[in-house]
Parts: structure tokens; sequence; C-alpha cells
């Protein structure tokens, strides 16, 4: 272990309840980005951390990207910048982390006021929206500086910090954001790392190297002129619902493999060292039964999920516009359907050729149903998967950061959904990127009741301050 981290760790425990109470003065601030009238506390939001940045002795820009392009009478609320340290010798890290949080109301059946951190003494747990979405990790890196500064141990690499309050509303303004910046304000960076995922379980860290993407498809079909009643009708028309049935039954069977020819054949084959990175990772079925609250998985053993779920593509059907979805017995002949399906992707599939076989075996298929009707197949959102290489010094100095704090090596994780901001930074910088959690799967990050482990939120702080060490011993050889 690096000899400055035993007095950084025990600083950071000396400081713990400051670093709650920070933790609490910014939950206090309702960040919701998704809300109009919280605007004006997003941005109070932003201040507070520029106030707590400042403090410190980091300098802040800001950067305004303008209004918001579907809500036209809103301002995007600024993108932090900030820096700490500028020693040419030292590495620079730079990290990404947002201060807006998910919509909460009380009403919605927490069981705490969402805008007040409540600490449970006895668990630990520390209730309140944004505690582990995303401020708690937000906060981590302040509380590492701050700790360092306290044990009097010199900061070890130069701190880059991009913090945005608009992650929960789709990151508006943030892609061109990061490509300007990239050769100015980020131009040091030797490296990122973001914290905004979880662990896979409540236990043991993990570190993430993967994320799949998706590409989301609608299928319209249409026939009559308006809806009609099937007393009247029935028997006699071409129903657009039939159709539309028919045509996304042949896209996924019920055990899910994808039924559309060429797109697995897209999927970088797996080898025998990845799959033994599967082996090794904690994680029981009985996880997966308490994520999904029932038993009805398509596997039954661990690697097989944990693969479906990160490494290899699914296609679900999520649902059917313009259908009758009231309860009672409507009998009603839809007249337009529109259906909605996405593909999660993993390498190698690049977006175009997805869109290829997947447009294209629709409309072979609708050729086979012989229908008076007409279909309508497209793309309406694409974003690409990501996965870097979990052998990269960044990867090791966070695996040794873990070891330190946990006594443990961390997990290697990929992940089944996006986190898009990834790829840009790494397209952007063309540096590697790492994806180290302060939170666990439990934290219901989304959802009511929302919270951070005490131990998640301290243990977390001596992470990522040890992170920043290891990365600034580790070699200086590329992979
Ligand atoms: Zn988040």
């Amino acid at each position: 272990m690096a000899p400055q981290l035993q007095g950084y760790f025990n600083k950071v425990d000396e400081m713990a309840e400051g670093f709650i109470k920070r933790l609490s003065d910014a939950v206090a601030i309702p960040s919701v980005s998704a809300d109009d009238a919280m605007r004006p506390q997003v941005v109070k939001m932003a201040q507070f951390l520029r106030g707590e940045l400042e403090a410190l002795g980091a300098t802040v820009e800001e950067r305004h990207p303008g209004a918001e392009p579907d809500r036209p009478h809103l301002q995007i609320p600024p993108i932090l910048l900030a820096r700490y340290g500028n020693d040419k010798s030292k590495r620079t890290i730079l990290v990404y982390g947002h201060y807006d949080v998910q919509p909460a109301l009380k009403e919605d059946g927490w069981a705490t006021d969402p805008f007040v951190l409540s600490v449970d003494q006895k668990s630990g747990k520390m209730f309140g929206r944004g505690s582990t979405d995303d401020k708690g990790p937000v906060l981590g890196w302040l509380n590492a500086i701050e700790a360092h500064q306290k044990a009097g141990i010199e900061f070890p690499v130069n701190l880059l910090m991009c913090f945005e309050g608009m992650e929960e509303y789709g990151s508006e303004g943030l892609d061109d954001i990061i490509h300007d910046e990239a050769k100015k304000f980020f131009k040091d960076a030797d490296a990122v790392c973001i914290s905004d995922n979880y662990w896979l379980g409540a236990e043991k860290p993990c570190l993430t190297y993967g994320l799949r993407g998706v590409s989301y498809y609608q299928i319209c079909v249409h026939g009559p002129g308006q809806d009609l009643h099937s007393g009247v009708y029935g028997g006699s028309v071409s129903e657009p619902m039939t159709d539309l049935v028919k045509l996304l039954g042949t896209l996924v069977d019920n055990k899910g493999k994808i039924l559309v020819p060429g797109l697995n054949e897209l999927v970088k084959p797996v080898d025998e060292e990845e799959k033994k990175l599967y082996e090794g990772i904690s994680f029981e079925m009985k996880d997966l039964y308490d994520g999904i609250g029932s038993c009805s998985s398509i596997y039954q053993d661990k690697e097989s999920t944990l693969m479906a779920r990160w490494r290899f593509p699914s296609l679900s059907i999520h649902g059917i516009e313009g259908a009758f979805s009231a309860p009672g017995a409507k009998t009603v002949i839809p007249a337009k359907v529109i259906g909605k399906f996405s593909v999660r992707t993993v390498p190698n599939m690049e977006p175009h050729e997805v869109d290829k076989v997947v447009l294209t075996h629709l409309e072979y298929e609708w050729e086979k149903i012989r229908t008076n009707n007409t279909m309508e197949a497209k793309l309406l959102h694409a974003g690409k998967w990501w996965v870097s290489s979990p052998k990269h010094w960044n990867f090791a100095a966070a695996s040794k950061a873990v070891e330190s704090v946990f006594g443990c090596k961390p997990d290697m994780t990929r992940e089944g959904g996006s986190i898009p901001v990834t790829l840009t930074f790494e397209q952007a910088t063309g540096k590697n990127v790492l994806l180290l959690p302060m939170g666990s799967s439990t934290d219901a990050a989304h959802s009511i009741n929302e919270k951070l482990d005490r131990r998640n939120y301290i243990e977390g702080i001596k992470l990522l301050g040890a992170y920043l060490h290891y990365v600034a011993e580790e070699p200086q050889v590329e992979q």
C-alpha cells in the first residue's frame, strides 16, 4: 500500500460527520432537472458546488449551452469545469458526475422527506434523493481533496472535473461541450473516471468496463381510414393489429433467442480469457430473482445469466401505440398501430449494420404476410455500446485501490444498459474511461427511498482518493 494512504484513510474517518453534513446540504437542494419549476434549484445546486470547489482551492469555469431544444423557455444549467492542481510532473485525471436528480415526491411512497438526508443510525442507510445518484459520488471527489489538505498529504494528481445538471434529462448540451473542450480544458487528461453506476450486489465493489448500446425501432402498420367496429367490419377488412402482431412475433422467441437473420453473426465471439472473468463474479441467481421480483429467469446459472445481460444482444418488444389498452371489452379494430421494440447491442454490432439486417428482415417478413395494409419501419434512436480494456493502467490503479480499502479484488463487470457520456468522453479525449461505482445495487437510484450506505460513502471517499494515488504510481504504459 502506498505509505501516505493510511494517513489519508484515518483523516477520512475522522472527518466522516462533516462529509455526511456536506451530502445532507446537497440533498436539501431539490435539483430536479425534469421539472420546469425546479430549474432555479438546479442552478442553486451548481452554485453550491462551485462554492465548495472554490473554497477547496479549485478553479471553476462555467459553460452555458443555452436554451433546451425541447423546452426553449428553459436555459440548460451550467456545466461546471473545475481544475485542482496544475503540476506538469503529475498525471491528470478527468472525472465526471452530475448534480441534478430524478423527481421525487413524498406522496410517491417515500418513507422520509426525499430532500432531507435521513440517516438511519442502526443500519447506516442514508436516505435522500440524489444520495447515491449522483451527489454522493460527486462530493466524494471534493471530500477526497479536503481530507488530503487536512491530513497534510500532497494530492497525487491534477484533477479535472466536469459536473453537469442535466443528466436525468438526456444530458442536453453536454456532448458538444465535451467535444469542444477535448483539446482545451480537458487536453491534459491522461485518463477518465466516472462514478455514476453501482456495484453488482451489496457487498463487493466492482469496476465496470463495458456497456451495451441500444437501437430502438418502430413499425407502423395502417390500413382503414379510421378505427372500425368489429361487429360491422370484422372479417371483411385487413386488420393492422393482426399484421403487426404477426410481424413482432418474427423478432424473438420466448427463450430470448433473436430470430432476425444476420444479427447474431455481428456479435464478437467470446474467448476463453473472457469466460474466466465471469466465473469469479460474486453474483447469485437469488440476486436476479430479487431484482425481477420472480423466478422467471431464462437461464438457471450465473454465467449464462450475466452473459445474457452484458455480453450478448437482446431484443425486447415494448408496446403498441394506438392499440386498445384500457380495461373492459371494447370491440374496436384499430386503424393504425405502431409497434415499438429495441435491440440492446454489443461489440462488434455497428449501428448501421444492425439497422440494415433488422429493416431487411421486417420487409421480408412483411412480404410473406400478404396483406392489403401498409407497413413502415424505422429507427427511432441509436446509442452505441462501449467496452474498455480492463487491463489498462487506469483499471489496474482502481483495482489496487479497491484492494487497499475493501481487502478484496473487485469484480470486473459490464452493464446491460447504457451511460452515453462514457462513449462521448472516450471518443472526444481518446483516453481510457473507467467506471468506478460508489453505491450498491440496493440503493434504489431513480426509485422511491433512494439511499446510500454510510459505508459506501465513507469507504468510497477512501476509494476515490486511493485510486488517484495508485494512478500516480502506475507505470507509463498504454494498453
Ligand atoms: Zn446518475
